[in-house]
């Protein structure tokens, strides 16, 4: 067959250490699910550690396996990005590197495709052992928020786990955006998207790659994508605001007309702060959406591959 039936598409970063396992896994659940010919994209994203030499080895093993390497870190939804613009499948399975996702559920979720004939199948979790209460809580509001705030449905609970058909990789690979929250993306495309409830796994190996920092760039990215509702808050913030306001500044001049000017510093610094601090969180909201403008109109290309490697002998492009 020329092209794959399948691309399972694994971004990498610092994964050195279960990434034999992760490989092993994946073939065999690419070859119990029967879908005929298939490749592995792993996507080296900067890794920092043996990540890229344990991928080269492996792709000398099999010519299933195809390391992609990009030229430095540019992030998980990045690293898929580029899978998806390489892989040749005609379906795509989107995993994480760490088997928090198990790939066995390959069979189950070729199946589900196969008979409704969807274009996604989403893994949406129904439990997440092995990971913080903090990360669990926040996941969960985040999730809810961003669920209150964005006009796409994107559905809750729900990863990058996902077997997306060619169709949706095609439409996918021709959104131009910087900021990159995929699954709010395959969300919007809209098309016919199944559910498909699993347990995630605690991490097999390594440590996670999405430290606070990260996890606040990312809500933020899925925000600001999806919603222009910070933006109205504001300008409804600033309105109640000044309603309060015109209120206050009546009082004041009732009281300056009877004579019962009061000392007044206390009030006098709770508006000063209060609207200091509202002001310069509107500005916060507005920096993030035009700094993301800035970003955009710059047209960069979104990643870039330093090489790939098929066999033994990597290509650089
Ligand atoms: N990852 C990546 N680039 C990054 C951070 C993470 O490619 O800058 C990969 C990572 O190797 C893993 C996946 O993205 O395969 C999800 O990351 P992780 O498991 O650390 O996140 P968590 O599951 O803890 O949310
Ligand atoms: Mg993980």
């Amino acid at each position: 067959m020329t092209a794959a039936a399948l691309s399972v598409i694994v971004p990498c970063y610092n994964e050195a250490q279960g990434l034999t396992e992760t490989c092993k896994r994946i073939t065999a659940a690419c070859q119990a699910s029967a879908c005929g010919d298939f490749e592995i994209l792993l996507i080296n994203d900067g890794s920092t550690d043996a990540t890229l030499a344990v991928m080269q080895g492996l792709c000398a093993t099999t010519q299933h396996i195809i390391a992609v390497n990009l030229s430095r870190n540019f992030g998980h939804q990045m690293a898929l990005t580029a899978g998806l613009s390489l892989c040749a499948g005609e379906r795509a399975l989107i995993l994480d590197a760490d088997l928090q996702d198990p790939p066995e559920h390959l069979a189950a979720m070729m199946k589900i495709m196969d008979t409704t004939k969807a274009d996604v199948v989403y893994g949406q979790r129904t439990a997440r052992a092995g990971e913080s209460w903090f990360k669990r809580v926040s996941a969960a509001l985040f999730y809810r928020l961003l669920g209150r705030l964005a006009d796409t449905t994107i559905p809750k609970d729900t990863g990058d786990f996902r077997l997306i058909s060619r169709r949706t990789i095609d439409l996918l690979n021709r959104m131009p955006e910087q900021s990159r929250f995929l699954r709010g993306m395959i969300g919007w495309i809209g098309l016919t998207q199944v559910a498909f409830p699993y347990e995630r796994q605690p991490r097999a190996a390594g440590v996670t790659q999405y430290p606070l920092r990260k996890m606040i760039r990312f809500a933020l990215d899925a925000v600001t994508s999806f919603s222009i509702i910070p933006l109205r808050l504001a300008s409804y913030g600033g309105a109640l605001l000044g309603v309060l306001g015109l209120t206050l500044l009546a009082y004041v001049m009732r009281a300056w007309l009877a004579g019962e000017t009061v000392q007044g510093w206390t009030s006098l610094m709770v508006v000063v702060l209060v609207m200091g601090s509202v002001q310069l969180l509107c500005l916060g909201v507005l920096g993030e959406y035009l700094g993301r403008l800035y970003i955009e109109s710059k047209r960069r290309p979104p990643f870039i591959v330093e090489s790939v490697t098929r066999g033994d002998a990597p290509t650089n492009v």
